[in-house]
């Protein structure tokens, strides 16, 4: 899952990356107006956590900008506590309100049931040859055998699921997989799949996860 923090406050939007990371959330972060509206219609984001008061256009203008285009959830996050402000918010189209300061426990509470009411797609099972991954759990398991995947790992599992038979070069695994901040450096892809192909792969005659020399993966169910 992918979100898109726009926040122009560099300590409130490190303190809320950080959490979410933990999570497991993919995050990107803009500091101002132009950039989040930029991000958020440019990129496929599952949540957008929206700051009201911001340089360049306002979160009312992003907002705006944004539902002419796409339906990606929004949730205001705003030191503007006034009833009126709340009410501007979910008129134009924002799932939910927060107001600061806030507890990152309560935060996390309302991005959790915000992606669980939006998209009943993401929490339905996958499953793959015998691999199930159950997105509300962050359950998986092949052939009934639990497999524990740290957030990383798992993040990776769930792309390849997704993309099941697909060419996934290390770029398109980077770009979704890891924040738009990391560099290019694919190394770090590779020793992510190497470390999931250990705990997924290497205990079973089946390999799913395949090497494309000189490109990226494959997950399939194909012979070596
Ligand atoms: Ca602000």
């Amino acid at each position: 899952m992918r979100i898109l923090i726009v926040e122009d406050e560099p300590k409130t939007a490190a303190y809320v990356r950080k959490g979410l990371v933990e999570q497991g959330y993919v995050v990107d972060v803009a500091s101002d107006g132009f950039d989040g509206l930029h991000l958020a219609t440019g990129t496929s984001y599952d949540l957008i956590l929206l700051d009201v008061m911001l340089p360049g256009l306002d979160g009312w203008a992003v907002l705006q900008g944004l539902r002419r285009q796409q339906p990606t959830p929004v949730l205001f996050l705003s030191a503007r506590d006034e009833v009126e402000d709340r009410v501007k918010g979910l008129k134009l189209g924002a799932d939910d309100y927060l107001v600061k300061p806030f507890a990152f426990s309560e935060l996390l509470a309302r991005v959790q049931n915000i992606l669980r009411r939006g998209s009943t797609q993401r929490e339905q099972a996958l499953r793959f040859a015998d691999v199930e991954v159950d997105p509300l759990r962050r359950r998986v398991t092949r052939a009934g055998n639990r497999i524990d995947l740290t957030a990383k790992e798992y993040a990776l599992l769930d792309y390849f699921m997704r993309h099941a038979g697909e060419m996934c070069s290390r770029t398109l695994i980077a770009e979704n997989v890891w924040d738009m901040n990391f560099d290019s450096d694919t190394n770090v892809v590779d020793v992510a799949v190497r470390r999931l192909r250990a705990k997924l792969d290497d205990p079973y005659a089946q390999k799913l996860i395949h090497t494309i020399r000189g490109v990226g993966y494959v997950f399939d169910a194909r012979a070596e």
